[in-house]
């Protein structure tokens, strides 16, 4: 149980500009963030989701941060007497009768702003134990959602890849293997190897707006795990950022560029302690899909 007596903010005390954040807004932070984000907020064992890395970035707080009553248990730190929380988005739950089982059940019904994130400069007490940086790999992606890599085997060579249902493929001479072997698999992670979407694909422009979500999001993924030495990311940023001087991107792509960026980063993390066994059972994956020579 939280020992907090945590205070219900009234939404009209959220700042107007943080209330009013389009998804497409979000995206511009997540994009002008610095790379590396992830292990910057995320370290120990705080998940915080790209949303919130950017509503706290937005608010310019750039370090790991904890609520008052984790800071208090989990590192013996207090918050110095006069600082000011920053506002995340947290999920609020409300019971709920069942009808059938006549019991209540917890029901999520959003995610409020809530005023109660703390930076670590804002707190003292005892020294920080050192960090496990997190660990990403590719490999363990692909086995988190149970997508498998099959060689190539299209003769168009201007292909980098391709994916179908749970299976994606890499062009072996693909100037940036991995960055596609991310773009295929956010194909599969948005639903776009169905055959019902295949038959939307045709058409330019919901083909347009497919891949500028799932580039934008393996871009999200290496920038914010730091493996920005995996793609050309100037290339990358030019496509992702440049978005408004086409078309306008509607909100929803923008959102699901997000969703789909996040899902890739939680795929790739590992935990320092277990990297080795999941590399291992992995190799052959790894051989399978990267033929000798056509590594960066
Ligand atoms: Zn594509």
């Amino acid at each position: 149980m939280e020992r907090t007596t945590r205070k219900r903010y009234t939404k009209a005390e959220v700042p107007q500009h943080l209330q009013n954040a389009t998804a497409a807004d979000t995206l511009e932070q997540i994009l002008k963030m610095p790379g590396e984000m992830d292990d910057t907020y995320n370290r120990y064992k705080i998940r915080l989701s790209l949303g919130n890395m950017a509503l706290l970035a937005t608010q310019g707080l750039h370090e790991f941060g904890n609520t008052l009553p984790r800071w208090n248990d989990d590192f013996h730190r207090s918050v110095i007497m006069g600082e000011k929380a920053y506002y995340i988005r947290r999920p609020a739950f409300k019971k709920e009768l069942n009808e059938e089982t006549g019991e209540y059940e917890e029901k999520l019904v959003g995610f409020p702003f809530v005023k109660c994130w703390f930076g670590v400069n804002q707190t003292e007490g005892d020294e920080m134990p050192p960090h496990q940086s997190p660990e990403y790999s590719i490999p363990q992606l692909l086995e988190t959602y149970g997508i498998e890599e099959e060689p190539f085997r299209h003769v168009n060579g201007n292909c980098q890849g391709y994916s179908y249902a749970n299976r994606i493929a890499v062009n072996p001479i693909a100037k940036w293997p991995d960055r596609t072997r991310l773009h295929e698999a956010a194909h599969y992670l948005a639903g776009h190897t169905v055959p019902e979407f295949n038959e939307t694909y045709q058409d330019n422009m919901h083909r347009g707006r497919a891949e500028w979500v799932v580039e934008t999001a393996a871009h999200i993924a290496l920038k914010m795990a730091g493996l920005t030495h995996l793609m050309n990311e100037n290339a990358s940023r030019y496509y992702t950022e440049n978005w408004r001087q086409g078309q306008d991107i509607p909100d929803e792509d923008c959102k699901q560029a997000i969703s789909i960026g996040e899902k890739l980063l939680k795929g790739m993390r590992v935990s320092a302690a277990n990297l080795l066994t999941i590399g291992e059972g992995n190799n052959q994956i790894l051989e399978a899909g990267r033929p000798a020579g056509g590594e960066v």
